[in-house]
């Protein structure tokens, strides 16, 4: 990208104030100070064209998404956000797409008070990438680590799960056209509101937590590795979105289980909360659903009304797993 229009580019979309204090877009570092006592927490997701976002997507909503799923992670963690960064490779410059695109972005940077202090524009002929990292601040005590999850907890889940999955089976035609379900499961795919608030509380409260942008059964299944233990699930007590209604029984369990882009929050925590956290579901206003317990022993069983294990061998996204596929194809949808 030529030198004026690259520094043109970044001062129109990208440089905005920063907090007192900080040092944003401009020289060679951002400068964040952290809170005494705290730790920094960072992490990073890109977004591809073609592989995590199709190409006729409302730049708006793209740019929310790039921090939303950055900002989950954070949540996931148990941490406060500080200040991100973007990392943005473009074929060209357009115009009203970077108005969009950064329009979403910064709505959420402030509503998230996670204002964008740098980054980086490069030119690249095959498409968009974006790449965002996210900081943020924790107490090491609080942070909640997939390593934490200890048998006799219970499993939890915040918001519903299956609606993103069924808004790219749509969009990808796996599922007949249905404009009233796309209506209803759109929004969860395209503008996912991460769990900031929620995370924050259940430092003190969790024992672990994850976010499910992998799906319930592998996100639960990193938990579980890194926990060294099991984990028995109620299919009736998953909190299914009112999106999968009159979806077929197959459909509806791939949803819920393998289906992926959930920006809520799994989280485990001793029976003694239960409580504490129906309180912060009526404080917070996100409806918190017990799904389960940790067990001894290893890998997920999901159980019937009858205590008996349903057979389950659905996966959830892995990028590697389907090389080839040249769009986001959801593991486990009913593939033609
Ligand atoms: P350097 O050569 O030191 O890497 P650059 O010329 O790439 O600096 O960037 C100039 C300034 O603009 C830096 O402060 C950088 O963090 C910021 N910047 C570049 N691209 C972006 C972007 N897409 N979003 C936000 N800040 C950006
Ligand atoms: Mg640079």
């Amino acid at each position: 990208m030529s030198a004026d229009s690259e520094f043109d580019l970044i001062a129109r979309y990208f440089d905005r104030p920063v907090p007192p204090g900080m040092l944003g877009v401009g020289d060679d570092c951002a400068l964040l100070p952290l809170s005494p006592g705290c730790e920094l927490a960072v992490s990073t997701d890109m977004l591809v064209q073609g592989q995590h976002f199709l190409s006729d997507v409302d730049p708006r909503s793209l740019g929310h998404k790039a921090l939303a799923v950055n900002l989950s992670d954070l949540a996931a963690m148990g941490a406060r956000p500080l200040a991100c960064t973007l990392a943005l490779s473009l074929p060209g410059i357009d115009h009203p797409w970077l108005q969009g695109f950064s329009d979403g972005f910064h709505a959420l940077a402030e509503k998230s008070r996670c204002p964008l202090v740098g980054g980086d524009t490069t030119h690249n002929p095959d498409g968009i990438v974006i790449s965002v990292t996210v900081m943020g601040e924790v107490r090491r005590a609080h942070a909640l680590r997939r390593s934490g999850a200890r048998e006799g907890d219970d499993i939890w889940l915040s918001g519903s799960l299956g609606a993103a999955y069924v808004a790219l089976l749509l969009r990808q035609g796996y599922l007949p056209a249905d404009a009233a379900r796309l209506q209803a499961s759109c929004k969860a795919m395209d503008w996912p509101v991460p769990r900031l608030h929620l995370g924050r509380y259940l430092g003190s409260v969790a024992h672990a937590a994850i976010d499910l942008s992998d799906g319930l059964l592998q996100d639960l299944g990193h938990i579980l590795e890194q926990s060294h233990c099991g984990a028995e699930l109620q299919l009736d007590a998953l909190p299914a979105d009112p999106s999968l209604e009159g979806l077929e029984e197959a459909v509806r369990r791939e949803a819920i289980l393998g289906g992926g882009d959930v920006y809520e929050l799994c989280f485990t925590a001793p029976p003694l909360r239960r409580e504490q956290i129906y309180a912060l579901q009526q404080r917070l206003g996100v409806p918190l659903t017990r799904v389960g317990t940790i067990v001894r022993g290893a890998g997920v069983r999901v159980l019937d009304a009858h205590g008996d294990e349903i057979p389950i061998t659905l996966r959830g996204f892995d990028h590697f797993s389907r090389a080839t596929s040249p769009s986001p194809t959801p593991t486990g949808g009913p593939l033609p």
